[in-house]
């Protein structure tokens, strides 16, 4: 009984992705969007996909929930609040988690609301 516990514990459950932060723009690049908590300013930011997003390997996959992750510092043009993204993707490039200090992740539609 032990033994098949254990067995079925040995995979590690990928988590689901949300969709509607992620718009992708060809093969190789993908828009998220932010707003800067100072502002309110909202800043699609433009990933590529090839050199931008990094692949969860060896050590790394213990770090965060996603295949893929990328941080990155984000600058909008109304103020020069630094926002800082980490945001983790699953294999289709849909958000699994994401953290944004001095801004939040907002959705395609969000951004598009104006
Ligand atoms: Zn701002």
């Amino acid at each position: 009984m032990g033994f098949l516990s254990k067995l079925m514990g040995l995979g590690k459950a990928q988590p689901k992705g949300k969709g509607g932060y992620v718009q992708r723009d060809g093969k190789h690049a993908l828009w998220i969007y932010v707003q800067c908590a100072k502002c309110g300013e909202k800043i699609p930011v433009r990933l590529r996909t090839t050199s931008e997003l990094q692949r969860r390997e060896g050590p790394d996959t213990e770090q965060g929930p996603g295949m893929y992750f990328v941080r990155k510092t984000v600058v909008g043009k109304k103020c020069y609040q630094r926002i800082e993204a980490s945001v983790e993707f699953d294999f289709k490039y849909d958000v699994v988690d994401h953290k944004v200090t001095n801004g939040r992740l907002i959705t395609c539609d969000e951004y598009n609301q104006g």
